[in-house]
């Protein structure tokens, strides 16, 4: 039902007033929501929208999943707040949880949001290598295009200049390689006639920086932030090989592939890989909550311990492990198992895209990329010079599924200030008529803007 107009003109004009607003600079008309249900999110007006992104990846198992509100208010009415410095139920039970999910031994580091977590994974590492005499390791090695947070080390290891200009300097010890795009490959070879170059550039840096100085190299598993760029499928095992000859930790950011969004548990399950830290927000509690964690393999744990007395993790987050968020996680995960949303994300991806296939042809669409249920639409003016898309074909498009209630996202930066890829992205809880309506109005968009 629609809010009383005249209340939501008073929320409005506060609004304009009072809230500084993420990512929309100065958005003087928003959107106010007020509730979800599954994919579906309402706002003041009662406009029903299907959320194509899950918020921002995020809430994997839908929206208004009355059970975790019930676990969250259980264990409020326990005990809402306890610190880890001494150890609490929700804690214990979520750590050995995300255990089995990664399917290998981690000691499992909470704190609060993907940023932090990626900040806690560069502390680790540093002190890791301080403990086993050599100090000067340091380093990290990201992607160019890759996000990573929004915090000064978060931020250092993200790789587009567009997000880090006026804030600098930055954290420091970061450097970029290019990234694994095979559509716009930085290498200038065809996809599956290449020798894997991306991979090898990380080797390259590695030397040239010297490995005695680069404590790890951090990945997700496909940029997804930063265009949607999924790597060569040998990728992921040839940086884990690299890392081994020097000695450097793989860091892997599962903040927005974790927790089915890959079709799999984790993304880097694609691949095969073990990472030696694995680093997770959003889909660990769907978002109902915040809490993020940073899993740390138990050989890094381990030799922690046997260094002795200053070993410890010098770390205080005050929020971190919150037993509310922890609660919340696990009834998200059990969610996740009971209605099988990791292989239904793989088949919700997979029904997208040939429901969407059609697309190919159309003369703005450059290529379609996906991963689990995660899906990239790379708009071009030209399909021969891949010229990116401006700034107003891709508004069209958006605004004009949002218009007929859905809501897509945009990203990219191909070529700085281009945002020439389209996001999408539902609850992995979508059903089989959420599919369908994604499908035929980004067909029926696609079609008023320039046919396909
Ligand atoms: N890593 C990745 C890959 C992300 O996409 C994000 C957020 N979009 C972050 C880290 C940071 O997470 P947060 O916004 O919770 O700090």
């Amino acid at each position: 039902a629609a809010m009383d107009q005249a209340e939501k003109e008073a929320l409005l004009k506060k609004d304009r007033k009072y809230l500084w607003h993420h990512i929309t600079p100065h958005n003087d008309n928003p959107m106010v929501i007020v509730s979800g249900e599954g994919s579906w999110i309402t706002d003041a007006d009662g406009n029903r929208y299907l959320d194509g992104m899950s918020g921002l990846w995020c809430v994997n198992v839908g929206h208004g999943r009355a059970e975790i509100a019930e676990a969250a208010a259980e264990q409020m009415k326990k005990i809402a707040y306890s610190t880890l410095i001494q150890s609490h139920v929700p804690a214990i039970e979520l750590a050995a949880k995300l255990n089995e999910w990664l399917e290998g031994e981690y000691r499992i580091f909470f704190s609060n949001s993907g940023s932090d977590a990626n900040e806690v994974a560069f502390k680790i590492a540093r002190q890791y290598h301080h403990q086993r005499g050599k100090p000067s390791k340091h380093k990290f090695i990201s992607r160019h295009r890759a996000y990573h947070g929004n915090s000064m080390g978060a931020l250092g290891a993200t790789g587009q200049a567009q997000r880090k200009l006026k804030y600098e300097p930055l954290g420091v010890g970061f450097t970029h390689v290019p990234p694994p795009y095979c559509y716009r490959c930085p290498f200038g070879m065809t996809k599956g006639e290449c020798e894997v170059q991306c991979a090898q550039a990380y080797e390259d840096a590695i030397r040239w920086e010297g490995a005695e100085s680069v404590a790890g190299i951090i990945v997700e598993p496909v940029i997804t932030g930063g265009g949607m760029i999924v790597p060569p499928d040998e990728y992921l095992m040839r940086l884990r090989e690299i890392c081994d000859r020097h000695d450097v930790l793989l860091i892997v950011d599962e903040v927005i592939c974790g927790f089915g969004r890959s079709g799999e548990k984790f993304g880097h399950h694609n691949f095969g890989v073990r990472p030696d830290i694995v680093t997770m927000a959003k889909g660990l509690t769907s978002a109902y909550s915040p809490l993020s964690a940073t899993a740390v393999s138990a050989v890094m744990y381990e030799s922690f311990k046997a260094s002795g007395a200053d070993s410890h993790f010098r770390h205080v987050n005050t929020f971190g492990g919150n037993p509310v968020s922890c609660a919340v996680a696990l009834k998200n995960i059990e969610i996740l198992e009971r209605e099988q949303l990791v292989s239904r994300s793989a088949y919700i991806g997979n029904e997208l895209l040939k429901r969407i296939d059609t697309l190919n042809g159309h003369p703005q669409v450059g290529e379609i990329r996906i991963f689990g249920s995660a899906i990239g639409i790379e708009l071009v003016t030209d399909k021969t010079t891949k010229e990116p898309a401006n700034a107003a074909v891709v508004s069209a498009i958006i605004g004009g599924c949002k218009q007929k209630g859905l809501l897509i996202g945009k990203n990219g930066d191909t070529v700085p200030g281009f945002m020439n890829i389209l996001t999408l992205s539902p609850p992995l809880s979508a059903t089989d008529e959420d599919i369908a309506f994604i499908a035929d109005t980004l067909l029926q968009v696609f079609e008023a803007n320039g046919g396909g």
